[in-house]
């Protein structure tokens, strides 16, 4: 269990103050995560990692001299925002570049290359590299596709001390990606992990035995076998991740046996004792190798085995010194002057194409919405509190059925996501904004408070369809012509902004599979004389049937596919809470669409 927390929606904010204030002589808080408490000097680039919170002393805690410049924190088991990345990374920026790394999972691919794209086109030259280190997630041949655990320790590693020796943009990046290239991981669990508030674990393994091929985010193994003793566990986890050697032979790598929360280091020292000579034994001249809690999964009782191949370049940047609050190693001297632990000032943006739901500029409405716009406005509102009672009470339920193949968030993330959202929406509302600019605020401040996979891909959608919709006299000339063809380019919008994103298919097991059959009901109604609210009633029918049927599709994409046969059997999280919106919001706005003004013709 985690048993200390105060407000469990809190916990990784709480976290993470409590860190800073301990270790504010080496960190400072900015908007999204933290930064060195020095600036970085000028010339070095700045190198950001990241990822959700529950994996201390990643990601966090490997901020400092030698190791990262900064580290963007996510909410438990979240991805953290493209608006969170873009902030870290633009605060820790010098102007020599920023490499930004994390672990292979959907949602920090979206949202780091968001911010990636955002940060160039402010001029700042920035490098995104993931870790790819677990053999069990996906097979020779696809490893691409697997996920990124412990192996982020080592690569992270590498990459920070390149930087911190001096090397340009270039040659940080090159040497990240040999590092990952060369890294393979194994994890075990003997139980599962509990995240902060809930009562039952995410997982857990039959007594007597052990699961196998365990993801960091309380994701059950790949499989389960019967409780091995700590030396028969140490001769399969040597076996497994020698098997998958990248370089033949007798070879010098960097060796991590990480703890993944709940595991002793005399029980990891035990086991070391028979992976240390096994290792000799085949070839392998060990060079500083870790054993403890590097990179955790909450409070999972397990632990895994990574080894890094070290050419000499890589040795060096492995051995070097580093002093981050988590990762000391050789000698790095001069303590910092202590100071404050308050947030640093936030860097902010050279124009106002930033990321994130825009404060500064709050009060200003692009274009000039019409009071029609404006009711529509309302109406979207009143359709977000619907959506956000319905999702909050189904909060658990879609945190359930996460957990069968995911990491058990979805109805956390999806809360968190509507509830800025709504909120977001009630202040443009208040602000006389239009429902197309009100969407954007809504989808801006959904992907920036909920991160996570669901929680950019919702943003994405919601500014599209706002997009879509506009908010000026010729969208109600569209409107008028014909009200249910503008709400299927508003959900086709959507559909592509989701698919420009993720990069799904149809059948991959996504929120698509509830989005595109709700799209193609509502376009079949174009044109027989049916009205919005008909229309939109019968397509949230065919969205819940499409995502009941998602149960019998295996995940293809997504925190689940490393599972996917788990999953067989039950819906889809995301396609379930899409279609539940959906329904909801139908008979929330029945009455769509509005009378029109009769003051007002376009
Ligand atoms: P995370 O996977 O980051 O934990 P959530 O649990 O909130 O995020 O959301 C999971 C849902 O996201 C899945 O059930 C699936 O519907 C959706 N999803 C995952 N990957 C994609 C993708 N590439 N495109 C569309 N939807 C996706
Ligand atoms: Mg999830």
């Amino acid at each position: 269990m985690t048993i200390l927390s105060n407000d469990p929606a809190q916990f990784a904010d709480e976290a993470l103050r409590g860190f800073v204030d301990a270790y504010s002589d080496q960190v400072a808080l900015v908007p999204g995560g933290v930064i060195r408490a020095q600036p970085t000097p000028a010339g070095k680039v700045a190198v950001i990692v990241g990822g959700g919170s529950g994996h201390y002393p990643a990601f966090c805690g490997l901020v400092g001299e030698g190791f990262a410049d900064g580290a963007v924190v996510g909410n438990v088991f979240t991805s953290p925002s493209a608006a969170d990345a873009v902030s870290v990374a633009r605060s820790a920026s010098s102007g020599a570049g920023v490499v930004m790394l994390t672990g292979n999972y959907a949602g920090d691919v979206m949202n780091f290359t968001l911010a990636q794209r955002q940060l160039a086109s402010e001029g700042i030259d920035t490098r995104y590299v993931l870790v790819t280190d677990d053999i069990a997630s996906a097979p020779v041949g696809q490893e691409s596709l697997r996920r990124g655990i412990a192996g982020d320790l080592t690569v992270f590693k590498v990459a920070a001390a390149a930087a911190e020796a001096g090397y340009d943009v270039d040659a940080v990046e090159a040497v990240a990606l040999r590092a990952n290239a060369w890294t393979r991981t194994l994890g075990v669990a003997f139980d599962g992990c509990t995240l902060p508030g809930a009562d039952a674990p995410l997982f857990t393994v039959p007594a007597g035995s052990m699961g196998i091929g365990v993801g960091i985010h309380g994701e059950p193994g790949i499989g389960e076998v019967a409780m091995p003793t700590a030396r028969e566990l140490a001769a399969t986890l040597v076996e497994r991740v020698l098997a998958e050697a990248p370089i033949d032979g007798a070879a010098r790598a960097a060796v991590v046996l990480n703890g993944l929360g709940r595991t002793k280091y005399e029980e990891l020292f035990v086991v070391w004792a028979t992976v240390a000579p096994l290792l000799r034994e085949a070839g392998i001249t060990i060079v500083q190798p870790d054993i403890g809690e590097l990179v955790t999964s909450l409070d999972m009782a397990g632990c895994s085995l990574t080894l890094t191949w070290l050419d000499e370049e890589l040795e060096s940047l492995w051995t070097s010194p580093s002093a981050a609050p988590a990762y000391r190693k050789g000698a790095i001297t001069a303590p910092r002057p202590t100071t404050s632990s308050s947030p640093r000032e936030p860097v902010t943006p050279p124009s106002s194409t930033a990321l994130g739901p825009k404060s500064g500029d709050a009060g200003s409405i692009p274009g000039r919405p019409t009071p029609r716009s404006r009711d529509h406005a309302a109406r979207i509102v009143a359709a977000l509190e619907t959506a956000t009672q319905a999702v909050t009470a189904s909060e658990a339920y879609l945190g359930q059925l996460d957990a069968i193949a995911g990491d058990g968030d979805h109805g956390r993330g999806m809360v968190r996501g509507l509830n800025a959202a709504l909120h977001a929406a009630r202040e443009a509302l208040g602000q006389g904004a239009g429902a197309s600019d009100l969407l954007a605020r809504a989808g801006q401040a959904w992907a920036t408070k909920a991160g996570g996979t669901s929680g950019v891909l919702w943003g994405a959608m919601l500014e599209a369809s706002g997009n879509a919709l506009g908010d000026d006299a010729k969208a109600w000339e569209r409107w008028d012509a014909d009200p249910l063809e503008v709400v299927v380019s508003a959900v086709a919008a959507a559909i592509d902004a989701m698919q420009t994103l993720g990069k799904a298919s149809v059948g991959d097991k996504t929120m698509l599979d509830a989005l595109v059959p709700f799209h193609d009901a509502l376009a079949g109604a174009v044109g027989h004389q049916t009205d919005v609210s008909t229309a939109w009633n019968a397509a949230a029918t065919t969205a819940t049937q499409a995502a009941s049927a998602t149960a019998s599709l295996r995940p293809r994409l997504g925190r689940a596919r490393p599972l996917a046969e788990r999953s067989v059997g039950s819906a889809d999280p995301g396609a379930v809470s899409l279609a539940l919106i959906a329904t909801v919001v139908s008979h929330a706005s029945s009455n769509i669409p509005p009378a029109p003004h009769p003051e007002e013709k376009p």
